[in-house]
């Protein structure tokens, strides 16, 4: 049957009939790690063995092999949006068996410094919410906000509103097994925030940690999360302290390639788990 797919989606390029999503043949399923930037994917890119590059529309994939097993690398690009179309179309393509996004972040908790990494215990759409009434000319004050789950009216969910979306437990387990291997920054458990926004004001930092637990801000997690859920594919978001506007500290892009190989440390624990 798989044969039959394939030689049909051959055909139909070959005619000029589809522009049908590349092939991609692998006898086990892949881990997909995601990156949004150069600075947060070369490490990875480099470390693959056999490696292939796809393109599909304006994101790359480079799938091949670490420490013998298939891995696709996905450059998601920055933002929300890039992170939501690229999730899905990896899924569709790669079909991985699990899904881990990482990279940069800016801090969050005042106790978290550049180079120190979160392991996702949640995360959450920090765009989501819908503020209390105020009237004209009363101001804005940026507190008066309850989040929402802005999915929670789409059949999918069966009516169950999920604000805060867990991370899976054996990704999350390798990543605390091989958490001594890290030693640039210590390692915690925490709640990422992701929007589209490059929050700079300590105040709306310190309330979001207050108020909703965030560790840590960033751009992609949440959307890919989501669309794992949806696909039902197990998924873990990690992310390197890159700046922290509560302490100060200025943004260090570099410190995505301490995360990658940290990365690296979690996808081996992962695939020497699962043949157990
Ligand atoms: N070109 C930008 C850097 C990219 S910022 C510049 O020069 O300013 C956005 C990327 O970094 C996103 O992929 C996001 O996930 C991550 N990121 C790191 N720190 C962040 C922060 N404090 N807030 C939001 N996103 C952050």
């Amino acid at each position: 049957m798989r044969k039959v797919a394939i030689i049909l989606a051959v055909i139909l390029r070959f005619a000029g009939c589809s522009e049908s999503l590349p092939l991609y043949e692998s006898e086990l399923r892949p881990v997909l790690i995601q990156g949004a930037m150069k600075v947060e994917t070369d490490i990875l890119i480099s470390a693959l063995a056999e490696s292939h590059d796809y393109t599909i529309g304006h994101w790359r994939y480079v799938a091949g092999k670490i420490g013998g097993y298939p891995v696709v690398v996905s450059v998601t690009r920055c933002g929300v949006m890039n992170a939501s179309a690229s999730t899905a179309l990896a899924i569709e393509t790669f079909k991985p068996c699990a899904v881990i996004n990482q990279g940069t972040a800016g801090g969050h908790d005042p106790a978290l410094h550049i180079r120190d990494i979160v392991i996702a215990s949640d995360c959450f759409n920090a765009s989501a919410w819908k503020a209390l009434k105020s009237a004209k000319g009363k101001g804005v004050d940026y507190r008066n906000i309850n989040l929402i789950d802005v999915n929670f009216y789409d059949e999918y969910e069966n009516g169950e509103e999920i604000t805060f979306l867990p991370s899976d437990g054996k990704l999350k387990a390798s990543a605390l097994a091989v958490k001594d291997k890290y030693t640039a920054g210590k390692i915690i458990e925490g709640r990422m925030a992701s929007y589209d926004t490059w929050e700079n004001r300590v105040d709306n930092i310190l309330f979001f940690h207050e108020k909703f637990g965030s560790s840590c801000e960033e751009m992609e997690t949440f959307p890919a999360a989501k669309v794992c859920r949806i696909y039902g594919v197990p998924f873990l978001g990690v992310r390197i302290i890159s700046n922290s506007a509560p302490n100060g500290e200025e943004y260090i892009p570099e410190t995505g390639h301490e995360c990658q190989a940290f990365v690296i440390e979690i996808v081996k624990d992962y695939v020497k788990e699962m043949n157990k």
